[in-house]
């Protein structure tokens, strides 16, 4: 088959899609829109967090993708017109395309949570997005009194990561445990059950006794508003004044998802679910943390076989044959400390319109363990990064 695919977003769906596609039809004529240089991951980032790792150590640049014959073009999508199948382009540009690919990630939902805008961020850092608001967010704690109080607020699902805001907690407490051991840690969720709950909380009373407090919903736990100039959280109950605060906010597809019309009134964007073609938009597709993607996950794992997916049925759409029915995978590591690793796996297919999860073929690490087991997880999760990146960006 020949033709042309734009993908929008070069991250961990994006950038995947753009190879795959080079890869099983190197006649394609791919092109990868992706704005920044550099590419910064969010998994591990945690680890910056807790001083275990540098932020450099995130960063990946876009050669091995231009290496894979894909064209880049640095810059935004600004504007897509689906019946016109064009695409829009920051420096002036527009590009014309026979499928488009969308994986523009998350975009914060500024405005969801009263008092948390643009200029909060800057004092009260959501790190959601890793970078500069990684850096700010380590630097404060760094800065903290030993005895301050850390406060986390996580939201309601969906949201990118659903296990991050946990890992994030207990490397924190990791580190504070070492250099402010008199400093205390609260986590206030917008919901009642996380993932990986008990492996978590098992975990912070094995390593931190006391030193983290998870408040969930049915007792209070849900911000309502926050106060950047005082660092205070607030819920119906009660108003909590941080050393340190850490909003992980409202989440939304990426904004250019809303432009192009792929985003429903949730704010994600619904995707059939074997080729992931909006069900909005005819010819574009959507992969990633800004899809709907039924029982899955928003992970980098999960984008990048949702990408892989997406490309092969791409090939087969573009030769006028029906894509068949896909199976995948997702498996999500987080570090409890640094040698303790835990992980939840899931395998998914469709069922009835959206992508279910097949019972009995995932899991979780086991509650009880012996020997070097969590060690062990911590040792593949560190693989799996490495696999990972070198697989998307090598
Ligand atoms: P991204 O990887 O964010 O890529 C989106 C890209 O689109 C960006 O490069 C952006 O610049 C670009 N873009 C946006 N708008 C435009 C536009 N208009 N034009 C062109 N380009 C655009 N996942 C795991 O699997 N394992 C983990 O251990 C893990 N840990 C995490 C820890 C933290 C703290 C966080 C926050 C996330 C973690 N994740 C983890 C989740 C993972 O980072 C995301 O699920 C993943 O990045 C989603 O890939 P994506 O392609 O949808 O978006």
């Amino acid at each position: 088959a020949s033709g042309r695919v734009v993908v929008a977003g070069g991250g961990f769906g994006g950038a995947t899609a753009a190879r795959t596609l080079k890869a099983l039809e190197p006649k394609l004529d791919v092109t990868l829109v992706e704005p920044n240089a550099t590419f910064t991951a969010c998994p591990f980032s945690n680890n910056v967090l807790a001083d275990l790792r540098e932020i450099s150590q995130q960063q990946f640049g876009y050669d091995g993708v231009k290496k894979a014959g894909v064209t880049l073009a640095q810059t935004s999508a600004t504007a897509v017109d689906a019946s016109a199948k064009t695409v829009t382009l920051a420096d002036g540009n527009k590009l014309s395309y026979d499928r488009l690919v969308m994986s523009p990630g998350i975009d914060i939902n500024w405005g969801a949570l009263p008092g948390y805008d643009e200029a909060a961020a800057e004092k009260m850092p959501h790190a959601w997005k890793a970078g500069a608001q990684t850096v700010l967010l380590r630097q404060q704690l760094q800065a903290m009194d030993d005895g301050g109080l850390v406060v986390i607020s996580s939201p309601a699902n969906p949201f990118r990561c659903p296990p991050g805001p946990y890992e994030r907690a207990s490397l924190i407490a990791y580190w504070l445990k070492i250099w402010k051991p008199k400093s205390k840690l609260l986590i206030l969720d917008s919901k009642d059950t996380f993932s990986k709950q008990r492996l978590f909380q098992n975990g912070w009373a094995e390593l931190y006794q006391g030193m983290i407090e998870w408040v969930p919903l049915s007792q209070g736990g849900k911000v309502t508003s926050v106060d950047p100039s005082t660092l205070t959280f607030v819920t119906d109950f009660a108003r909590h004044k941080a050393a340190v605060g850490n909003v992980i906010p409202p989440q939304k597809a990426g904004t250019i998802a809303q432009q192009a019309g792929v985003a429903d009134r949730t704010g994600w964007c619904p995707v059939e679910p074997v080729a992931f073609e909006s069900t909005l938009r005819p010819g574009i597709h959507v992969i990633g943390d800004s899809a709907i993607m039924g029982g899955m996950p928003k992970s980098a794992f999960a984008a990048n076989a949702q990408a892989k997916v997406c490309a092969a049925a791409i090939v087969e759409l573009l030769a006028g044959r029906k894509p068949v029915d896909p199976i995948l995978i997702n498996t999500c590591y987080s570090l409890v400390a640094a040698d303790y690793g835990i992980s939840v796996a899931g395998v998914y297919r469709p069922d009835k319109g959206v992508l279910t999860d097949i019972p009995g073929a995932g899991g979780t690490s086991p509650l009880e363990v012996v020997g070097g087991f969590r060690g062990q997880e911590a040792l593949y999760a560190s693989s799996w990064f490495k696999t990972i990146t070198t697989e998307v960006f090598g």
